[in-house]
């Protein structure tokens, strides 16, 4: 692009016509600072001027367009101002259109002018009234002035100051002109090859499209670029990754095999065969294997995350397990010091809370290699653990670990370990794709065979009483144990929710006076979040009150119980991680969610919970509900927010310019063909830095 065209795109706004220094500075303070700001100030919506309705069929307050011709207008002043009236005859019946302190509408008032009014009605006998709406003169006027024919205005996001038809008109101004100069990235016949506008007419169609069609394409372009540049920084990453870092080998065999599954108390499923066929792909490489592992609630991945590790030992190497919390992490390691009885793996804690002599002791262990699975909280990650040989590091139930995160946790060693990534929150592929782009995805669908069905209800606090009593008999007759859960410790001023102390308070003086009652929150100690476990689990206590300490990975398979108080205060996947705490064991789950909250949302998210205990299907309810930017907001993955794209809305896209960004940089690694520098120079700019992508090429 010659410098003089990218001068003029960079014009102040106050300077292009139509703006002013006024004008000016308001655009500036919502960003709009230059020319090229304006372009890409895209509308948030548009008037859809082809719908249009009789008069007849009109509804009240439902924006709707009529047409019609101007019969009369009157103006007067009122205590509200200075009100316009305009009355439209529309065939069979009237329109009076009202603007109260908006005098230049009336300036193109002319007897017998065809017009369109767009806004909501109310009808008034025995006319229908609409207040400030959007009006249109139509082709076929009589007096042939100046047209407006666009079939869709477009809607802008708006700033005090500036009205719409001040952005419109301003738009319409610069649009000839600087759509013109702004450069493509795109290669010529890769916009042909992609179905994608060339820019300038996408700029121009995005702000005055000419049919529905040029909306969607020209959003298309806009969407399909922002992804296209994420999707090649990540390709690269994944490129560079292979190449670059080298990793240990350890591959498996028949006799390994064997003697890993004689460990197991079961048959595996197809889901984690499947899976652990992925992973020992990977792991035979001498790139590091760079893989997550994704898989419902109880589907099984902690036994797949064993295998992987024991086939690290077989080589000789050390693996280290990561889990969010300690409760998890303590539970881990139960179940694999289980399978492991009477074998020659080390495997050793370190866990918050252990005296500096026994953190000494394993850290020596860990660096004379006499410590084969380390098994922790990701406290580990920080810390400076001396690893003697680390071949694997899994990483358990984490959805919250972007492209950043992993960047960041590196080892000293000349080689780099394979990386094993667990998360039980189902992403929607469209997430998985972005935040997790650089990752080999392993998918477990299903669970284990004897999975119980989990029964949900949502129920109105007047059923608690016949709830409590269903709890006290199952406990007493059956022997069962249950959860309480709840979103808050103490009462708070600030929420309405049901705290732990008040729940506990009560239980225990009530329905459930005699029975034996344990809390577990996260501000206990280690210590004392280790007993009650270790009570709850060994039916020393039956009913456990909690925090979402548990919501992950706790498996008591005796706990067929769950009632989740104030349930509208917990997120979706909340929900399916708490629930997928019970239906464990040989019989089927209850959970009874209560909620006194009629949020839309809460209500939506409830129903959705309710429907299906399918956690995929629940993931992608939560993104239609949520939107794409709350849940799985890219930032906290560490990639900066989109402007454009919606990860709900626009699943597709983002499939497609993967395929095609994994295309490109395969057959251009460094993206040094000169047709691919302004894709390459505008993915650096934004995600160079991001991605730690550093030289490409
Ligand atoms: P998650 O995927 O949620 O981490 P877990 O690994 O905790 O699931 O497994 C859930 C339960 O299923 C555990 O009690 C585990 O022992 C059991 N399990 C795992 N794999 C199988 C299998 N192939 N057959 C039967 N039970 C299994
Ligand atoms: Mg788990």
């Amino acid at each position: 692009m010659s410098s003089e065209k990218l001068d003029s795109l960079y014009t102040p706004v106050q300077f292009l016509k139509g703006v002013g220094s006024v004008r000016g500075e308001h655009l500036n303070r919502i960003g709009i600072k230059r020319a090229y700001d304006l372009l890409f100030n895209f509308p948030r919506d548009y008037l859809d001027l082809t719908d249009h309705c009789e008069v007849t069929q009109l509804q009240p307050d439902k924006i709707q367009t009529v047409a019609g011709i101007i019969e009369s207008w009157e103006s007067r002043s009122t205590r509200r101002g200075k009100m316009q009236a305009l009355f439209v005859d529309c065939g069979a019946g009237f329109v009076k259109a009202l603007w109260f302190n908006m005098p230049f509408v009336v300036r193109d008032f002319a007897y017998h002018r065809r017009v369109m009014l767009t806004g909501k009605a109310k009808f008034d006998h025995p006319y229908w009234i609409m207040m400030h709406p959007q009006i249109t003169y139509l082709a076929d006027n009589e007096d042939g002035s100046e047209i407006e024919s666009d079939p869709f205005l477009p809607i802008y996001p708006l700033t005090e100051g500036v009205k719409q038809y001040h952005l419109r008109k301003i738009m319409r101004e610069i649009l000839p002109e600087y759509a013109s100069k702004l450069e493509e990235v795109f290669p010529q016949d890769f916009l042909a090859a992609h179905e994608l506008l060339p820019i300038a007419e996408a700029v121009k169609a995005i702000h005055f499209p000419a049919s529905k069609r040029e909306i969607v394409l020209a959003k298309r372009r806009f969407v399909y670029q922002e992804l296209f540049i994420l999707q090649l920084g990540l390709a690269i990453r994944r490129l560079q990754h292979r190449t670059k870092l080298k990793a240990t080998p350890l591959p498996s065999n028949h006799s390994i095999d064997v003697r890993i599954r004689q460990r197991f108390p079961f048959q595996l499923t197809e889901a984690q065969e499947n899976a652990i066929k992925e992973i020992l792909a990977d792991m035979s490489q001498a790139t590091p294997m760079n893989r997550l592992l994704q898989g419902d609630v109880g589907s099984g991945k902690t036994v797949v995350a064993i295998y992987a590790m024991l086939v690290a030992v077989a080589n000789g190497s050390q693996a280290v397990f990561m889990a969010p919390t300690e409760i998890l992490a303590r539970q881990h390691l139960r179940t694999i010091n289980r399978m492991l009885e009477n074998s020659r793996v080390n495997v050793v804690p370190l866990l918050g809370g252990q005296r500096p002599t026994e953190r000494a002791a394993i850290l020596q262990d860990i660096s004379s290699g006499a410590a084969n699975i380390i098994v922790g909280t990701q406290a580990i990650v920080y810390g400076e653990v001396p690893f003697q040989k680390l071949g694997l590091v899994v990483i358990d139930e984490q959805h919250k670990f972007g492209v950043m995160q992993r960047a960041a946790l590196k080892t000293n060693e000349k080689f780099d370990p394979h990386y094993l990534v667990m998360t039980a929150t189902p992403i929607p592929r469209s997430v998985a794709m972005t935040v997790f782009g650089d990752l080999d995805v392993s998918v477990m669908r299903g669970l284990p065979p004897g999975r119980q069905k989990v029964v949900t209800y949502i129920s109105n606090p007047e059923d608690r009483a016949k709830w409590w009593d269903f709890v006290a008999r199952k406990i007493r007759v059956n022997r069962w144990q249950a959860y309480v859960v709840v979103p808050l410790v103490e009462e708070s001023e600030n929420f309405d929710a049901r705290s732990l102390n008040e729940v506990y308070e009560q239980l225990s003086n009530g329905v459930f006076a005699g029975f034996k009652i344990g809390i577990l929150h996260g501000r206990m100690s280690s210590e004392e979040k280790d007993r009650i476990m270790f009570d709850f689990r060994t039916g020393e206590i039956e009913i456990l009150i909690a925090t979402t300490v548990i919501e992950v990975g706790v498996d008591v398979p005796n706990a067929n119980l769950m009632t989740i108080e104030s349930a509208e205060r917990f997120g979706l996947s909340q929900l399916h991680q708490l629930r997928g705490r019970i239906g464990r064991g040989k019989k089927p789950g209850y959970c009874t969610v209560f909620t006194s909250n009629q949020n839309d949302d809460a209500q939506k998210r409830l129903a959705a919970f309710a429907s299906t205990s399918d956690g995929f299907k629940l993931a992608e309810e939560d993104l239609k509900i949520r939107g794409a930017g709350d849940l799985f907001g890219t930032q906290q993955h560490g990639i900066p927010p989109f402007k454009i794209a919606d990860l709900s809305r626009d699943m597709e896209i983002v499939a497609e310019a993967r395929k095609d960004a994994i295309e490109m940089v395969t057959s251009d690694p460094g993206l040094a063909n000169p047709e691919h520098a302004k894709l390459r120079s505008q993915m650096l700019k934004r995600y160079g830095a991001v991605l730690n992508l550093g030289d490409v090429g």
